[in-house]
């Protein structure tokens, strides 16, 4: 046991490492299907869901089994689908027009491979009924070779993120990997009974193929948060199947150590990411939920986890305290996300997918299955990376992410915003067509406005016809700008905005000053100057766009209202700028009308 743990715990930092150079090659462009991708494929939790809902072990264990085999189809079957359709939407300029193809027929190849491959599991299996020790032996090292495949084939998946025109190639390998370690796992000499299998692989390709289909790519951050949640459920319910079944014959140290790592995490991930989908879908209020004491009573609860853990690996068979622990999880879960803003919800979504992936490294721990630590690291890597990267965006310490402190209570330590003085010039839609005909580049800022108001068609409509007046139109994305981390770019490709007018912050900053107009869409926080040069806004420090620097500027929002920071923007008291107040949608369609006209 120890051994294998040795070993295991070697495969998850490796796996780590790997994790880390792969997903930093990923470009900021492809975020969102990054975050889907990793959790199509931490969704491999499906084979060890697959055994306890097949093992007989008992009535609670196939119970179990049957809703984490639900939940990781679910997430199986939904990821790789909504990764696709994300990935088909990005094209460059000489591609927009042309529909990729929904299937790939070089994914046909593939078939007499996987039939090959269930043929000879198949022999292995039958032949059990005249050596049925030595059969299983076989047909377990078979398994484990076919996931080490596995394994490659979706580290060259996430690899072939590293570029839009790769990407699709790669989650196919990825897709195909899945595949063939769910089919493989199906021969698992456990595994005796198929009926709630195939009732759970049913009902989680109807749901997870629904929702890969059909959800609008506005509502992708709180489908990512809702497969978290399914995920982690998945990891938690194997966990307490597990404790249940060895309970009562032996459970180790270490085997304690890992279930109850497993069901911490998973629980604890299980309600955070719930709450986190309900204010991100407007089911439950956006606005922080704060009260006296709320840290405190929040590090003691973490304590009274922790200290049942640590107590229950001396007495393992403390059944009564197990379930209070679990309990106790669910709720933290629950606590640590209720006292920060919907706006904050990214980065609680990116650190609850590291959080989810580290449950299943240690669902893999506890079944001493290597794939899943692997998946698991790589999961946890993606997830960190991420967070990591938008704390940096946001000017923001990790560690106050880390321990979840962050929305309301951040902006009480920062004191009183400075508040921006000045005259506003405003303009009207047919008054700006005559500042279009003069210019030769426009650069377009899409902010969260954007995304609220449903803009983005507009915006491309708008782009393609100064295009054809011959003007220069790039697109300036700010890594948080958006309700998720590269949201923005999947909602522009989605309304045929090809990804080479795409610029990150610090490629297209250095643009800004030959720019004759910045077009802001619904942008605040990432434009103000304040951010720049003055040591008293709470926004110092976080980098921005740079859109001062434009001969002229445009804002289109409804009002001088702050955004997201609360903090005034001087940028609109600029004698370069003029406001088009209104809805962002609304505001385009008059433009693109009165230029039309
Ligand atoms: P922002 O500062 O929140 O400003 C958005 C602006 O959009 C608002 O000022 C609002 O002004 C305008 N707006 C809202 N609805 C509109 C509509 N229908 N039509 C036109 N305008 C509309 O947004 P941002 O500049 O994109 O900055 C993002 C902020 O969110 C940053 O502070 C960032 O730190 C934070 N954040 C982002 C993420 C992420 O991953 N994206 C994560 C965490 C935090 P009116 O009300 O006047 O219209």
């Amino acid at each position: 046991m120890t051994t294998e743990l040795e070993i295991g715990l070697y495969i998850f930092i490796l796996a780590g490492f790997l994790g880390y150079h792969v997903i930093t090659r990923v470009p900021p462009l492809l975020h969102t299907p990054l975050m889907s991708a990793t959790n199509a494929i931490s969704g491999i939790s499906l084979i060890g869901s697959l055994v306890v809902a097949g093992a007989n072990y008992s009535r609670l264990s196939t119970a179990l089994g049957f809703i984490a085999v639900t939940c990781s189809s679910t997430n199986v079957v939904g990821g790789f689908l909504i990764t696709d359709r994300m990935l088909r939407m990005f094209k460059r300029r000489e591609e927009v027009g042309i529909q990729h193809r929904r299937f790939n027929l070089k994914l046909l190849l593939a078939i007499p491979v996987l039939v090959v491959f269930l043929v000879v599991m198949h022999w292995i299996r039958r032949s059990g009924t005249d050596s049925q020790s030595s059969s299983a032996a076989l047909s377990v090292v078979a398994l484990r070779y076919f996931y080490i495949l596995s394994a490659v084939l979706f580290i060259l998946g996430l690899k072939g993120l590293s570029s839009p025109k790769y990407a699709r190639k790669g989650m196919l390998l990825a897709a195909f990997g899945m595949v063939m370690a769910i089919a493989g796992t199906l021969f698992h000499p456990e595994i005796v009974n198929y009926r709630w299998i195939t009732l759970g692989l049913a009902i989680g390709s109807v749901v997870g193929g629904s929702m890969g289909l059909r959800i609008p790519m506005t509502a992708v951050p709180q489908r990512t948060a809702l497969s978290h949640s399914l995920g982690a459920l998945a990891a938690s319910l194997i966990g307490i199947s597990e404790y249940v079944r060895h309970v009562a014959v032996e459970l180790d140290s270490v085997k304690m150590t890992t279930i109850g790592l497993e069901v911490i995490i998973g629980s604890l991930t299980f309600t955070g990411s719930l709450m986190a989908a309900g204010k991100l879908q407007g089911l439950l209020p956006g606005a922080p939920i704060t009260y006296r004491g709320q840290n405190v009573f929040n590090i003691t609860l973490l304590s009274a986890v922790v200290g049942s853990l640590i107590y229950l690996v001396f007495v393992p068979a403390t059944s009564t305290l197990f379930f209070v622990m679990v309990g106790l999880a669910l709720l933290f879960g629950f606590l640590l996300v209720i006292p920060i803003g919907a706006a904050d919800m990214p980065v609680v979504i990116a650190l609850l997918n590291s959080y989810g992936g580290l449950a299943d490294a240690s669902m893999g721990f506890v079944l001493m299955n290597k794939i899943q630590i692997i998946t698991g690291s790589l999961d946890g890597t993606s997830g960190f990376l991420l967070s990591l990267l938008m704390c940096r965006a946001m000017n923001r310490s990790a560690i106050n992410v880390l321990f979840g402190a962050f929305g309301k209570v951040q902006k009480e330590e920062v004191g009183p915003a400075a508040e921006a003085t000045g005259t506003v010039r405003s303009i009207t839609p047919e008054e700006l067509t005559v500042l279009f005909d003069s210019i030769r580049s426009v650069i377009i800022v899409p902010g969260y406005g954007m995304a609220v108001a449903q803009a983005q068609q507009g915006v491309s409509e708008l782009a393609k016809l100064l295009s054809t007046r011959g003007i220069d139109v790039k697109y300036a994305i700010h890594p948080v700008a958006g309700r998720m981390p590269g949201h923005m770019n999947v909602l522009l490709a989605e309304a045929n905005v090809p990804y080479d007018q795409l610029y990150t912050m610090e490629q297209i900053n250095p643009y800004f000053p030959e720019a004759d107009i910045a077009l802001v869409v619904g942008a605040n926080d990432v434009t103000n100057p304040a951010a720049k040069n003055n040591k008293n806004s709470p926004l110092y420090g976080m980098p921005i766009l740079e859109v001062h620097r434009a001969k002229s500027i445009i804002v289109l929002k409804r009002s001088l209202r702050p955004g997201f920071a609360g903090v005034d923007n001087e940028l609109y008291y600029d004698p370069k700028c003029m406001m088009l107040f209104g809805d962002a949608k609304e505001s385009l369609n008059k433009l693109f009308a009165a230029l039309r006209s």
